[in-house]
């Protein structure tokens, strides 16, 4: 069995399905969801989408994420369940708890997965960028069960709705008094401010050195701003403070998959290409014809990025007004 751990019905968790599915169909086994938190009215509908368990455990205490709570609860779950495989998003979620739960279990887990799958005799293969991203290490924990990983998001597509299989189920836990018991006490929160949120953009408009000084990057604001998308960066862009490192894109950044990524003076070095690949439509401006971005790119434009920006800005503001 493969088991997906979450705290939120979120993208991120069907595109852990679709892949788990592509998983399963390459060596046949179960499918399961397990959510840990404080609300899960939506838990049957995983089961359209080919999950053959959802393992339900909520409380009012989990609803936020804390790790003396949810590691027992995922534990406890794990013990009964006996998957063979268990993945979790590479966020602050999944990077907390399955380590915790990798050592409980004495068991290896791979961080940051960017593919995963079975070789010819079955041997789970879990693929990460390392040395930098400049080589891609492939993982296997032979000896070790359940086999863990941890994906970034935006990584895989997310599955789609195929209907119910026969015998889905889902199970609702009983969570006690003592699975909630907590030894770190939440005292106050303060939300991070102004954070932008790119994973969740349509549109990205990310901007590289050749946008040639930080004021170039003001039209990419207002191109962003005007189709309701938001701002990139490349590592160079952010090193050069033009923008926050919440909009860096990449190995070192963000992993992300909007239906339009305007690369706007960006080279398209492989940490940066790792982090917006699997874009749906690319559209990439370099003066350079050879620069290596054109090769990931479904459009091509040979010219300078700031101008060309400029331009669509204009275009589009056009074609907006004339429209009211
Ligand atoms: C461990 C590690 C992690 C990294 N993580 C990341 C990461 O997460 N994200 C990331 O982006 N990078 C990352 N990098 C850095 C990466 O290797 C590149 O250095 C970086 O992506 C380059 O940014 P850039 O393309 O904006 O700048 P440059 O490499 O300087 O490229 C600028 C591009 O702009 C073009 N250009 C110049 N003038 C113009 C103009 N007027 N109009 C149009 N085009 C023009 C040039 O032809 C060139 O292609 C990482 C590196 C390492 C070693």
């Amino acid at each position: 069995m493969i088991m997906i751990i979450e705290n939120k019905i979120s993208k991120t968790l069907y595109e852990l399905i679709g892949k788990a599915q592509e998983l399963s169909r390459k060596k046949p086994q179960k499918v399961a969801v397990l959510l840990i938190g404080s609300n899960f009215e939506n838990a049957e509908e995983l089961l359209h989408y080919g999950v053959d368990e959802v393992h339900v455990a909520f409380h009012k205490e989990l609803k936020r994420f804390s790790l003396d709570p949810f590691l027992r609860i995922a534990l406890k779950v794990i013990d009964e369940t006996k998957p063979d495989i268990i993945i979790s998003p590479a966020d602050s979620f999944g990077r907390t708890l399955m380590p915790a739960i990798a050592a409980a279990l004495k068991t290896g887990l791979t961080a940051d997965c960017t593919e995963l799958d079975f070789d010819e005799k079955g041997q789970f293969l879990q693929t990460r960028p390392a040395i930098g991203g400049n080589v891609m290490a492939m993982i296997i924990i032979p000896k070790h069960s359940p086999k863990m990983a941890t994906v970034r998001p935006r990584t895989f597509k997310p599955a789609e709705k195929i209907g119910k299989k026969e015998g889905a189920f889902v199970k609702f836990w009983e969570i006690t008094e003592k699975d909630i018991k907590d030894r770190a006490k939440l005292l106050s929160f303060t939300p991070k401010e102004n954070e932008i949120d790119i994973q969740s953009a349509d549109v990205i408009v990310a901007v590289g050195k050749g946008m040639r000084k930080k004021e170039n990057v003001e039209v990419a604001k207002k191109l962003a701003e005007l189709v309701g998308g938001a701002v990139g960066a490349s590592r160079a862009a952010v090193d050069a403070k033009w923008l926050s490192h919440d909009h860096q894109v990449g190995l070192s950044g963000k992993t992300v998959s909007p239906k339009v990524y305007i690369a706007a003076g960006i080279s398209g070095a492989v940490q940066h290409v790792a982090g917006m690949k699997t874009s749906e439509t690319i559209i990439a401006i370099n003066k350079d014809k050879y620069a290596p971005i054109f090769k990931v790119s479904d459009i091509g434009i040979v010219a300078d990025a700031t101008s060309t920006l400029e331009e669509i800005f204009k275009k589009l503001e056009k074609t907006a007004e004339e429209r009211i």
